[in-house]
């Protein structure tokens, strides 16, 4: 007997959109066939005549229970919101798994950098997150600095147990790897089958307008894409892109923001380099321009919002293949915190972003330009699963998959308001967005965690995922 079936809902599989039964057996997925050939005596019949149903969301990027710097809090000691918090949003969201990070992204001033191996890193982050998580997980670990030739000489066997990505920056003071280190990790990384994921911003741009609009005291918050603007993100996407081709390595770009980094990455698929890249759900919708208004810089993440060009060009990015992934950059905290600073050196990066991904992107992508369903679904979880080194047990219908399902009601119009969210905060800036389409269940390896805006699921679901991501994703641009 089947465990549970799922009837009649418009099923998105890697082959084809159309009304099908979903049959799960110990969640997995067991049979994907045409309506009314299952057998009816599951455990749970569930009616989804109208509902389409996904791959359950896969969120690529996320930053939960982190030290936030004090520079931005303005005290010391606030974290960005708990797993048990961030998870419960995600599902109600439709997300079914979450990356998030593992290694030092704050290191408070007064510890010392850590003496800890990468996977006893990823333990201590394991813990954070087992028994107080309503989704599946997984970790980018974060290399930071001058990484040492030890930690660098630890990235294969982080890779053989399942940290499949490796995130560093270009830019931050104490995250910053300078490019000689960088070209190391690459030349490891790629050795080891890992792909590199790259928040890519050109350092000495950056350093140098930081430094101008402080002098022309000009370093009001909403000057931050002066400061982390388009010049920055053309040289730095394709300095990266050119390390990456002569090691070797894949690159996940984390956060494009800009034009110029759309047509960077575009121009190195054309050259079949793997190279891939991420939106984030707040650039689809503002500019620069919104930074003006009262509270202004709550939309704000870093590396900056830019114009509408850029914004446009993200869309036609996420629309036409040549960007793969939408994603949030999750950092939860409370209003108070997020717009504590005002200036370029303080604004708060982040916003609870992970429960409105997936109904902002429907609503805009679906809902008024028509995007296929299929592509939807790579948009939001297949592309991910595939180049995290996730697929096919997430991101797929498919026998064999995971039974992670997101059902949206495509005829559901909604506007999000802050009552109807599920974070640990007291804003959103998706306030009065209004959607249409909207997840309506939500379901995790067999086991339905909300329904009808009610959660079902329980904190100690979320189980650690092992990663690998496949030498074809490696080898060219496959998604
Ligand atoms: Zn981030």
């Amino acid at each position: 007997m089947l465990d549970l079936l799922i009837r009649a809902g418009i099923v998105v599989t890697p082959e084809a959109v159309g009304e099908r039964d979903v049959g799960v057996q110990d969640g997995k997925i067991v049979a994907v066939t045409s309506p009314g050939t299952l057998p009816a005596d599951a455990g749970r019949v569930i009616d989804a005549h109208g509902k389409i149903v996904l791959p359950g969301g896969i969120e690529p990027h996320a930053h939960i229970a982190i030290p936030v710097p004090e520079a931005w809090a303005g005290r010391p000691e606030v974290m960005t919101q708990p797993p048990e918090a961030a998870s419960r949003a995600a599902a109600f969201g439709g997300v079914t798994t979450i990356i998030d990070f593992a290694g030092n992204l704050n290191p408070p001033p007064s510890v010392s950098p850590s003496q800890e191996s990468i996977m006893q890193v990823v333990e201590g982050r394991r813990n954070v997150f087992r028994g107080h998580a309503y989704t599946d997980f997984a970790f980018h670990y974060i290399l930071a600095g001058q990484v040492t030739p030890e930690v660098i000489g630890q990235i294969g066997e982080a890779v053989q147990e399942g940290i499949a990505s490796f995130k560093i920056f270009t830019t931050f003071p104490g995250l910053r790897v300078p490019y000689g280190h960088l070209w190391a990790i690459f030349d490891e990384v790629a050795k080891h089958g890992g792909i590199m994921a790259v928040h890519a911003e050109d350092d000495d741009i950056v350093t140098y307008m930081t430094d101008k609009l402080t002098r022309e005291r000009r370093d009001q918050g909403y000057n931050l894409h002066l400061v982390h603007n388009n010049l920055s993100e053309d040289l730095a996407f394709r300095k990266v892109i050119r390390l990456a081709r002569y090691t070797e390595a894949g690159v996940y770009f984390v956060h494009t923001t800009a034009k110029e980094g759309v047509a960077a990455i575009a121009e190195a698929r054309d050259q079949h380099l793997p190279v891939y890249g991420e939106a984030l759900h707040n650039y689809l919708q503002f500019t620069c321009e919104d930074y003006k208004k009262p509270d202004g810089t709550a939309i704000h993440t870093y590396p900056a919002i830019k114009f509408a060009d850029d914004r446009d060009a993200l869309q036609a990015g996420l629309m036409g293949g040549d960007l793969c992934t939408t994603a949030t950059d999750e950092y939860t905290t409370y209003k108070n915190i997020k717009l504590s600073g005002d200036t370029i050196h303080t604004v708060c990066g982040g916003h609870n972003g992970i429960e409105t991904r997936i109904p902002v992107a429907f609503t805009k992508f679906v809902s008024q330009q028509g995007m296929p369903l299929q592509r939807f679904a790579a948009i939001t979880s297949t592309n991910a699963a595939k180049i995290l080194g996730l697929y096919p047990q997430k991101g797929a219908i498919a026998p064999g998959s995971d039974a992670d399902l997101v059902l949206i009601d495509p005829h559901l119009r909604k506007k999000i308001t802050l009552a109807d969210l599920h974070a640990d905060s007291d804003y959103s800036i998706w306030e009065g967005f209004s959607c249409q389409g909207y997840p309506v269940m939500t379901i995790l390896r067999g086991k339905v965690i909300v329904e009808d805006g009610k959660l079902l699921g329980s904190s100690a679901d979320g189980r650690w995922l092992k990663r690998k991501v496949s030498s074809d994703v490696l080898a060219r641009p496959v998604v």
